[in-house]
């Protein structure tokens, strides 16, 4: 069970990072840039990726 679980595989599907056009993927509450350079990390708030890059976090330090 998590926020994720409530994301639409179609809808991870259109999303992109605003950053760089790459697609995200699922980690943990979070959608993460699939671009290893980039790697920004959207906050799900009930279960609606937010996709503003004010409300990003980079997930490189993270591993
Ligand atoms: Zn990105």
């Amino acid at each position: 069970m998590g926020w994720f679980d409530m994301i639409p595989a179609v809808l991870l599907d259109i999303l992109a990072c605003p950053v760089c056009r790459t697609s995200v993927h699922e980690k943990g509450d979070q959608v993460v840039c699939d671009d290893p350079a980039c790697a920004l990390a959207y906050p799900v708030q009930d279960g609606i990726p937010v996709m503003l890059v004010g409300e990003a976090t980079s997930d490189i330090r993270k591993g």
